[in-house]
Formats: structure tokens, sequence, C-alpha cells
């Protein structure tokens, strides 16, 4: 598989060299020259296969001229040591995606990640920094996945006051090979930075000194941590077309002996997607394309709506993110649209994708609700999920009596500052429990590049 610039469609690379670079030379993201189709006895089968199976079918041919099967089938089994089970909350599914080590989906892609690229660095001395901006929970999963990596040194730039305090810890607490800087800014700041400083610096490493590292990115405009992600939709996909739903496990955050749903719904399925940076979507819409059995997506987003406002009127207009207590979605200035253009023109976005935005009061209200009704805690990115079909519903846009499984992109115990005071707290798994313990070691950077550069040399 080849893979070329959304600002340059004539130069191709490898799977190699787009992820390792992070961004295109050229300023643009790295897309795959076209998305496979799964093979039909796979495409069959997705109900019924292990999650590591469809891992390794998912992401082979897109590395296949990289990385051997053997080793790609090391990497899938060593980075999803936990499930994403498709659980049913009342009369819809929950597919929480926070069983990993920091408690929310980014752990797939991060966790991928750190084990290819050690793999495609095997034979390199020259190390390699990675800098990845932050709106709270990619930086600990980024953080968590590299840590102790040898060679690999790794950059967090979170916003300043703006991650909750577990975060801090998450990002800022593990020391060794992880640097935590605090941008005086928002993410959509850090997010600039980063790109400034990608783009600055040759991603060939013979240009570079021989002291400095040569510069990476883990954000989701890395590919390397898209494409991991779509393994969980065609997985639940499969799951819900076979009818072959997933019951609670010990870990799944519900009242014991709450209500069980009187039925099992079978068939294609909607996914609704909490979004902020679009890149959990748009690994959505490539196991779609890949052809798992998916009616349709949900882009719900907090106030910060700049994607919903694009498909209503056709103009994308980027704005500065608002503060909001779903905050790993304040983002105003989505980074994989330019990658889900590159797609997608923008009829066929609004044939796949309804958008729908949600304020915090309604998201506090929906925290209640659910838990009152269903006894299932949400955090409040999983809330705007919820309330983001319940309005479509109300509005006539989509059909109540469909299938719908909506993201729970992290654990409620890791926005406990909003969910407790509402609802209390389920059990609180112990990756989270540990964090806590850390201290925070961060230094604080104006949000200009030239101190981005400056703190990068020392
Ligand atoms: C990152 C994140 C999101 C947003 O995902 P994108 O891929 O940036 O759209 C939503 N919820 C949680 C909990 C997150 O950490």
């Amino acid at each position: 598989m080849r893979f070329y610039s959304t600002r340059n469609k004539n130069e191709f690379v490898n799977y190699t060299m787009a992820a390792l670079s992070g961004l295109a030379p050229d300023g643009g993201l790295f897309v795959p020259q076209e998305i496979p189709l799964y093979p039909a006895q796979v495409r069959s089968s997705l109900g019924s296969m292990d999650f590591i199976d469809i891992a390794f079918e998912t992401v082979k041919p897109y590395v296949q001229d990289t990385i051997p099967n053997n080793v790609l089938s090391d990497i899938v089994q060593s980075a999803f040591t936990f499930n994403a089970p498709l659980v049913p909350v009342a009369d819809r599914y929950s597919l929480e995606l926070f069983h990993g080590p920091t408690a929310a989906f980014k752990d797939f892609g991060a966790r991928f990640m750190a084990r290819s690229f050690s793999y495609l660095r095997r034979n390199e001395d020259h190390p390699l920094r990675i800098l990845v901006a932050t709106s709270g929970d990619t930086g600990g999963a980024v953080a968590d996945g590299f840590f102790d990596v040898p060679g690999i040194y790794v950059t967090v730039l979170y916003p300043k006051g703006r991650v909750t305090p577990l975060q801090e810890r998450q990002i800022a607490g593990l020391g060794k090979n992880i640097t935590a800087l605090a941008v005086e800014g928002s993410f959509d700041d850090c997010q600039r930075l980063v790109k400034a400083a990608l783009a600055n610096e040759s991603v060939d490493t013979e240009k570079n000194s021989k002291k400095q590292p040569a510069l990476s990115s883990a954000n989701s405009i890395n590919i390397s941590r898209l494409i991991p992600q779509a393994v969980y939709y065609s997985a639940a996909a499969g799951r819900a077309f076979a009818g072959n739903i997933d019951y609670d496990e010990e870990a799944t955050p519900r009242i014991k002996g709450s209500p069980r749903p009187l039925e099992i719904k079978k068939g294609l399925i909607t996914f609704c997607v909490p979004s902020g940076n679009f890149g959990n979507l748009t690994a959505g819409l490539y196991a779609m394309k890949m052809g798992a059995p998916i009616k349709q997506f949900i882009a719900a987003t907090n106030i910060n709506k700049t994607f919903p406002d694009y498909l209503n009127s056709g103009e994308y207009l980027t704005r500065v993110s608002q503060v909001t207590i779903s905050n790993a979605m304040d983002v105003g200035a989505p980074s994989n649209f330019e990658r889900m253009a590159a797609h997608f023109t923008l009829e066929e976005m609004r044939e796949i994708i309804l958008g729908v935005s949600v304020n915090d009061e309604e998201t506090k209200e929906t925290i209640l609700r659910i838990h009152k009704e269903a006894g299932y805690f949400l955090d409040p990115h999983s809330a705007v999920g919820w309330k983001g079909v319940e309005k479509l519903i109300t509005d006539n846009k989509i059909n109540g009596t469909d299938i719908f499984g909506i993201l729970s992109t992290a654990h409620p115990a890791k926005f406990s500052e909003v969910v407790e005071p509402l609802v209390g707290l389920p059990p609180i798994p112990t990756s989270l429990t540990n964090a806590m313990e850390r201290t925070v070691n961060a230094k604080t950077i104006p949000a200009d590049v030239s101190a981005l550069m400056e703190s990068l040399k020392e």
C-alpha cells in the first residue's frame, strides 16, 4: 500500500515513511492510496472472529510491504491486551473503548503505534523525538505507549490548566524518555506548534545534525494511530450484525443488578462518535469502506461544532475552541477534516454522516438520566454521544428503532470532577489509581514556535 499527502496526490511513500514522519513535508496528512476491502471470507466472519484476528486482518493490507505477517501478529497481540466490548445499555449499545491502561480509546492507536515504530526503526541508531499535542487523553496514551522504549523520546504539549489533575499526572508524571510542556494557550495552539515544528524540520534523518533527534508526531495526524482504530468498529459492527453481543464484564461501569435489555437487536449498526479532532470518526469511515457492516455514522460534538456546521452549510469555517466539560473534544480546527475531505466529497459525507452538537447542560443531564434509567455510568464525552443520538431522533433525522452503537470513549472515573458530583463513581480501574500517585513534572512555555524549538534543544 502506498500513501500520499492530502496536499499532493502525485507523490507516494510507503508505510514506514508515512508513519515515521507523521506529517507530510508539504504540511499535508498522509492517506492510503485506496481503502482496501476485507477478503470476502473475513467480511462474513467478523461477527465471530477474535479481536486480535480482526486487528491483524484490518491492519495487514496497509503495512504489508513493510511489516512481515509474523511481526504484525506479535505487534497486535502485545498492543491489544484488552477488549472493546459492545455492551447493551437500555435499547442501545455502548462500545466500551476504555479498558486500556489510560482508560480512553487512544490506547488502541498509541499502543499499536509505539510497537510498530520500534519495529520500523529496528536498524536505526539515530534517536527519534515524537511531538504530540493533546487536549487531555492523547498525551497520556502516547506517553504510556512509548514509556521506556529505547531510542525514542516523547514531548507532550498540553494546554496549561485545561486538563484534569489525573490527565496531567498521566502526561507529566512518567519521566524518563517522556517530557511534558504546559503551553499557555489552547489545544489548537498546541497542535499549531507541533505542526510548525514538524514543518520546520526535515523528515530525512540524514539532514539532521547527529545530536538532535529527528522529529515525528503521534497525533491522529499520524496514519499509524488511525488505522488500528478501525479495528474496533469492524469487530463491533460484525458482532451487532451477527447478534453476537457481549454481556457485562467485571469492568463495565454499571450498577449491579440494573435492568437488562429485553431483546438483542441484530443488523446494520449506526455508530455515534463523540468527536474532536475526528481521528476516531475517520477510522470508522475506513472500517466501513473496508466492508464492515455499518449503516451510518453520527458525528457528535460539544459546542465546538465546526464539523456539524460544515455538513449543514457546506462551508468549512474553523474557529477558536471553547472550553467545555468534554475537554478532549475542545477542538475548533479538527485536523482530520483534511483527511476526510481527501476521501469524500461534501455530498458523500452528508450521505454517510449526520452531525449534531450538544452543550454542557445537556451533557450533565444525560449522565444523570442514563444512570437513573439504566444504571450505567457515562463519562462526559460518551454522554455527548448519547444525547446526540436522542436529539437526532427527536428531530426526525434518524429512526429511533435503528441499532445504535455509541462509542464510550473514556472511563467515567477518568472524568471524576464532572461525573462524581452527579452520580458518584463506579469502581476505579487500578491503572487510574496508580497514575494518581505520580508527581507532575512539566515546563511551562508560551504558545509560540520559537519557545518550543528552544525547549527541544535542552
Ligand atoms: C480524543 C477523545 C475524543 C475525540 O476523539 P477524536 O479522534 O479527536 O475526534 C473523544 N473522547 C475522548 C474521551 C477522547 O479522549
